[in-house]
């Protein structure tokens, strides 16, 4: 029988007593690494319990304590950076480089919390009127929930429950039922670390288990990164139960290459920011907007895609690896295949790909796509594969225009090397993230991570001080004291008549 993954709940890793198992496999192989449980309805209600109980005097410890847990705790996610990358690799397929890629950015974010006390700071105001002062002071919401998708199973976990937890939240964590192992880990660290019991849960399903946090009144604030679909039923459910949300969710991310741009920096970050990760990263560049001459470019971009290749996490050669599952590379097949029926020219297709000694891996080739229009699916859905798009217009402006009129803003980076046409880009376009000759531009923490549009729906984003107003509330107080309150103490250093 395969390991089955237990639940943390107060402090304790706990067998489930579901009669629901769900399989994680090793998308290279199809291997059964474990399986997880769909928590049950009264597992649900512990975790949230033990949250509950646990913010009473967590919420009271004073901060520079709780700044020194994630110290340490950052200090043993660094110790373990590899082990924890080599779980990630097995349970999403991603190559080691990657996946080591994937815990730093968390590990950051982990740092991050540990400056909680500056991050927390109020403002204040002296004589307001008269004699009146006023300040202000953030506090924690309570027990806050986190729900996290299957492509960044270390970042995403991480963006959230270290953040909430420093600021004075408890927090119950639902990851992906694709790769909960290594979410699993990150926990057993941070119990390692010392944190109490009830700091942090985590709880095992799908969607079940997602609309118990989403409903449950003790539940004050829910952190969700994922698909558009479910992250519209996440967001609607989460503020219809009076709850504040952040969800971020899918993307189409356009690069626009103006022709002045270094065509070699161009077309190895177009290679590396669309295939890498197998596409799978909601700030792959899914479009490639060429603009006028810069066009010219694409036959050596297909002949730089025809030269990568995925393959196994400890393959030095592969680019990137599998697919999360056989349903997700059908996906990018039929994607792929729907290109080519409503015309585009397929330069590169990578539909039959296969690797040795691999032969069940949920593989797919690097392919690429020219004379591709506005109204085909693969220019307007999330593909989440391999594959680039590649479109020809003639100035500036038509990018712009293109780029503004996708429903999605998550990230977009322009190639140039004009400044006056960078500073255009950057305060034209409708999208949160920009690159400019960086073709990924993810903020580091102390920034926030801004996606607009239909890839987050919200408010306040995630980290830096975003992260933390979404994880408190602020309390403004104004205070005022009369003169004639001040006792007039006797003794040989008080002789100032302080009326
Ligand atoms: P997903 O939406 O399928 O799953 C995300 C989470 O929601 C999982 O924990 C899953 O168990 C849960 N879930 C799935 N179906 C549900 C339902 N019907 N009701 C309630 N909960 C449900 O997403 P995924 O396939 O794991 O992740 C890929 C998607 O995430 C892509 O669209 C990608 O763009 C997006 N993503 C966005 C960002 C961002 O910052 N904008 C970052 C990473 C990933």
């Amino acid at each position: 029988m395969a390991h089955q993954l237990p639940l943390l709940i107060n402090g304790e890793f706990v067998a489930s007593q579901t009669d629901q198992w769900i399989a994680v496999t090793n998308p290279a192989t199809q291997q059964t690494l474990c399986e997880a449980p769909a928590a049950t309805a009264e597992e649900m209600e512990q975790a949230i319990a033990a949250g509950k109980a646990a913010f009473q005097t967590w919420k009271e410890v004073p901060v520079s304590e709780r700044a020194r847990l994630m110290l340490r705790y950052q200090a043993l996610l660094k110790e373990h950076h590899d082990e924890i990358a080599e779980i990630l690799s097995q349970e999403t397929g991603k190559t080691f480089e990657d996946a080591k890629g994937d815990v730093w950015r968390g590990i950051e974010v982990a740092e991050q919390a540990a400056n909680i006390a500056s991050l927390m700071m109020g403002e204040t105001v002296e004589n307001v009127a008269r004699s009146i002062d006023t300040h202000s002071w953030t506090q924690p919401l309570g027990v806050c929930a986190g729900i996290t998708p299957f492509n960044f199973p270390a970042m995403i976990p991480l963006w959230m429950f270290p953040l909430a937890i420093a600021a004075g939240n408890t927090f119950v964590l639902k990851p992906s039922e694709q790769d909960p192992m290594t979410p699993n880990r990150l926990a057993e660290l941070f119990q390692e670390a010392g944190a109490a019991p009830g700091l942090l849960q985590v709880v095992h399903g799908g969607k079940e288990q997602v609309d118990t946090l989403l409903r449950h009144p003790d539940i004050k604030a829910v952190s969700f990164v994922g698909s558009v679909p479910v992250g519209q039923h996440v967001y609607r459910t989460a503020t219809d139960n009076m709850k504040r949300a952040q969800c971020f969710a899918g993307a189409k991310n356009h690069m626009v290459i103006m022709p002045d741009a270094n065509k070699e920096q161009v077309v190895s970050s177009l290679v590396g920011s669309s295939c890498g990760a197998a596409g799978q990263r909601c700030m792959a560049i899914s479009v490639a907007v060429f603009v006028g001459d810069s066009k010219a470019w694409i036959d050596e971009l297909a002949s730089q895609f025809a030269q990568i290749r995925p393959g196994a996490w400890n393959d030095p050669e592969a680019a990137y690896g599998p697919q999360i599952s056989p349903a997700a590379k059908q996906r990018v097949l039929s994607m792929i295949e729907q290109g080519k029926k409503e015309g585009a020219t397929c330069l590169l297709d990578g539909s039959d790909c296969t690797v040795e000694g691999l032969p069940d891996g949920n593989w797919v080739g690097p392919t690429l796509f020219t004379d591709v229009t506005t109204d085909m699916a693969i220019y307007r859905e999330e593909i989440f594969g391999p594959v680039l798009c590649c479109v020809c217009v003639d100035s500036l402006e038509e990018a712009l225009e293109l780029v503004n009129s996708s429903p999605y803003g998550n990230g977009t980076s322009i190639f140039t090397a004009n400044g006056a046409a960078a500073r255009k880009y950057q305060h034209q376009v409708e999208v949160g993230q920009v690159g400019i000759n960086v073709p990924i531009p993810v903020p580091l923490p102390f920034f926030s991570f801004t996606g607009w549009k239909g890839s987050f729906y919200g408010d306040q984003h995630a980290y830096g001080k975003q992260g933390v107003r979404f994880y408190t509330e602020t309390k403004t107080v104004t205070s005022r004291w009369f003169d004639s309150d001040i006792p007039v103490a006797a003794g040989p250093n008080m002789s100032i008549n302080l009326k």
